[in-house]
């Protein structure tokens, strides 16, 4: 199947300007989600074609990527929370639509932690760097929020006992009364991808 992300690394953009990334290093790249609800909304994505994150949480490498581009997000849009739909076979509906890892950073000024244990999921306290011994073999949701840098502290795991789809999305369209437009392959907000490149390029 044809993947977005890995196509972007052969320099093949789909999506033109939203589709070059904004800050790259040798093992990962970022660029401007789809469907930004909020402008400043950014995909981490590793170079190689992986299903989740789960394994480089244990590794410096994302976090020395990630602390790279906080200190710019934070400066430009405030506070920012980060979350990921861990999926663990191609085709899941749990993916986004993709089925190549990533982890959204998006600036958000409240929590979304109530809403989490107010959803119909299990969440349990956990860091990023212990989602791999918790979730075995199983699809995953993770969130968490920042405070200057990815220090791989607590932020809240629930495992998935059946595929859910968009999740923390709809939280974000909910909170801003746009739960009718949380699907992002119909509402792409392509003005605010627009906005957030212009911005984090000129401050990056
Ligand atoms: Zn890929
Ligand atoms: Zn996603």
């Amino acid at each position: 199947m044809e993947c977005r992300f890995c196509n972007i690394l052969q320099k093949s953009y789909a999506y033109g300007e939203i589709d070059k990334p904004i800050f790259e290093n040798d093992k990962f790249f970022a660029i401007s989600s789809l469907g930004s609800i909020i402008e400043g909304w950014l995909l981490i994505i590793p170079k190689n074609h992986t299903l989740s994150m789960k394994d480089f949480y244990q590794q410096d490498d994302l976090k020395e990527f990630v602390n790279n581009i906080l200190p710019v997000m934070e400066q430009k849009y405030g506070k920012v929370i980060a979350f990921e739909h861990g999926t663990n076979k191609e085709g899941s509906p749990t993916g986004c639509g993709t089925d190549h890892a990533h982890l959204h950073l998006v600036p958000f000024p409240k929590s979304l932690i109530n809403k989490l244990e107010h959803s119909n999921l299990n969440w349990t306290e956990c860091r990023p760097s212990d989602i791999n011994n918790f979730s075995k073999h199983k699809e995953y949701l993770f969130y968490t929020e920042l405070n200057n840098k990815w220090d791989n502290s607590q932020g809240y795991l629930s495992i998935l006992d059946f595929p859910v789809s968009q999740f923390f999305r709809k939280l974000i369209a909910d909170y801003y009364g746009k739960f009718e437009k949380s699907n992002y392959k119909e509402f792409q907000f392509i003005e605010n991808s627009i906005k957030t490149i212009k911005n984090l390029k000129l401050s990056a």
